[in-house]
């Protein structure tokens, strides 16, 4: 029997970096603006409550006080207030830290693993490869690949599950290719989207009134994936490949030609958080 489940899904932001809006989207005005710092809150009918990346914390303020990490506080000026951290917003709600068991991070930039620390019950799930690099880089490497260190559990290894096909059973889709199936239950497939950082992974949500894509940081701002207007040439600096980067923005765009009523959430577009959190209802 083939078991069909459905999740509950809130887009929640902690805190906000500042850059600015022609490095995101080439050609477009000099100004700066915020880019949140989101995280996915799913409520699954069986397994309980789930994140998606976790945002930043003042770990944050902590792990880029001092040289190399200097370098990257440098870069993005960040504002996060103690009660938007994801455990503080959660708790706000109702909802303990012991009770987030699943932590799927879509990769492992500062913004998106600030609150890993927070949840010491989680099973956290990533790409093998974004493990890998996690892993095996420290110092300047780390930082130059957007890593802090301090935010990373010691334990992460023990604690996570690489997204392999030997690991969890598996989907074809015929725009995106191999999608995990993390219950295989259809309600969270997670989606390789390499290229901004190495192995990077989205995932697409199966609710009750429609399908979610969260495709973390495979493009910055909608008018990317939408226009196909990419970021300024100089973030390639930053980027692991710039091939896989435009691959994966490829396999977006077919994606919703194939299945326009899917929402495309990219993780930092000010425009399209505002929507979604206009229309969610609160938690409980
Ligand atoms: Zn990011």
């Amino acid at each position: 029997m083939i078991t069909i489940m459905n999740v509950k899904f809130w887009l929640k932001s902690a805190g906000y970096c500042t850059s600015h809006q022609h490095f995101a989207l080439r050609g477009s005005k000099r100004k700066t603006i915020r880019f949140p710092a989101t995280y996915g809150l799913i409520h699954h009918p069986v397994h309980g409550w789930i994140l998606f990346d976790t945002g930043y914390t003042r770990r944050f303020f902590e792990g880029t006080q001092r040289f190399p990490g200097s370098i990257y506080g440098r870069l993005t000026p960040v504002f996060i207030q103690p009660e938007e951290e994801v455990v503080s917003a959660l708790r706000e709600s109702g909802i303990k830290p012991e009770e987030i068991k699943h932590i799927i991070i879509s990769h492992f930039h500062a913004d998106h693993t600030g609150g890993m620390l927070d949840f010491p019950q989680a099973r956290f799930y990533a790409s093998p490869e974004a493990l890998e690099q996690v892993n095996s880089v420290s110092g300047f490497q780390a930082v130059r690949r957007g890593i802090l260190t301090n935010q990373i559990p010691r334990d992460l290894m023990e604690r996570s599950v690489p997204l392999t096909e030997e690991n969890f059973s598996t989907k074809e889709d015929p725009h995106l290719g191999t999608l995990i199936d993390l219950f295989d239950d259809g309600s969270i497939l997670l989606v390789s989207l390499p290229g901004h950082a190495k192995g990077q992974m989205g995932a697409i949500l199966r609710t009750e009134s429609q399908h979610v894509f969260l495709i973390a940081d495979a493009c910055w701002l909608k008018e990317t994936w939408q226009e196909n207007r990419l970021p300024h040439p100089i973030v390639k600096l930053f980027f692991d490949s710039w091939t896989d980067f435009t691959d994966s923005l490829t396999r977006i765009r077919n994606y919703h030609q194939a299945n326009p009523e899917t929402v495309i959430i990219p993780c930092h577009c000010q425009d399209t958080v505002n929507e979604i959190m206009s229309l969610q209802a609160e938690i409980y």
